[in-house]
């Protein structure tokens, strides 16, 4: 069975984004562990992060992929912010042995004129200050596009933080299909030479979970503006292929379309339909 799910808000805790994913036939989800643009996390209410564990397990769900704030950036040319983004993330994983076993994943930032290298060592460096040997939450480096100075543009990138890593079993790779695509990897017409060469680079064993996105641009504009499912140029035939890939199909698959509810749950079941079919 396809584990899929969408960006759910927190606004109304975390036990009701649980009921709220089982009411779209998510088996999965991804929320922000804070407001998206950063900022001080609520408190937490441990009897409702303990419900929604229990809930969970008691519906067969899949993991889940908690989102880092994205304007956080490890490898600012600000040590004020490199620290920030570092308290935050380290706050993040704190929060998340609450509920644990998930995924927590973060966009690797921007060099910012610095050069890939001092970007690559910065966000190794945050890496190895907050993973801890016992931690239950696996970190998920995100593949992106490439706009600006972004770091993660394709998988040598990707490689290189991991190689400087220390604790190796506490990271993996969410890959999310519009940022690919925009970064140059034609998964419409060559999605097995793409999934060979992330093989050959990092190692299908690191991807563990998929954004699922159509792109509003073409392969190779370092754009990242993702479209509905079937409303871009990645396609729903594409898109389909990936859910049913032999090497992804039990991956959690996460939708980040332009959606209401009402769209997702859409979304949702036409990826099921098709990966029945
Ligand atoms: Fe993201
Ligand atoms: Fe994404
Ligand atoms: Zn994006």
């Amino acid at each position: 069975m396809l584990h899929i799910g969408c960006h759910l808000s927190s606004s109304k805790g975390f036990l009701a984004m649980g009921k709220t994913a089982s009411s779209i036939q998510a088996d999965t989800f991804a929320f922000f562990t804070r407001n998206p643009r950063g900022g001080k996390a609520k408190a937490l209410n441990l009897p409702d992060i303990q419900a929604l564990s229990a809930y969970l397990s008691n519906h067969q769900f899949t993991a889940l992929v908690a989102h880092a704030p994205y304007t956080l950036n490890p490898c600012s040319k600000d040590p004020s912010l490199r620290e920030f983004a570092r308290n935050i993330f380290q706050e993040d994983l704190d929060r998340l042995e609450y509920l644990p076993g998930q995924y927590y994943n973060f966009h690797p930032g921007s060099h910012v004129g610095q050069g890939t290298d001092t970007g690559i060592k910065y966000i190794a460096q945050m890496l190895n200050q907050v993973l801890r040997k016992d931690q239950n939450t696996t970190v998920l480096l995100e593949t992106m596009s490439g706009k600006g100075s972004e770091i993660g543009r394709n998988f040598e990138e990707l490689r290189r933080i991991y190689d400087l890593v220390e604790q190796k079993d506490k990271l993996g790779i969410c890959m999310d299909t519009c940022h690919i695509w925009d970064g140059g990897y034609d998964i419409v017409n060559h999605l097995d030479l793409v999934l060979d060469e992330f093989d050959q680079i990092l190692g299908l064993n690191l991807l563990k979970a998929i954004h699922l996105n159509d792109s509003l641009n073409p392969c190779d504009s370092h754009k990242d503006r993702h479209a509905k499912i079937g409303a871009g140029q990645i396609g729903v035939k594409a898109l389909s292929a990936i859910t049913c890939h032999p090497s992804l199909r039990k991956l959690p698959f996460i939708l980040e379309t332009p959606n209401e509810l009402s769209g997702y749950a859409e979304e949702i079941l036409l990826m099921r339909k098709l990966q029945s079919n």
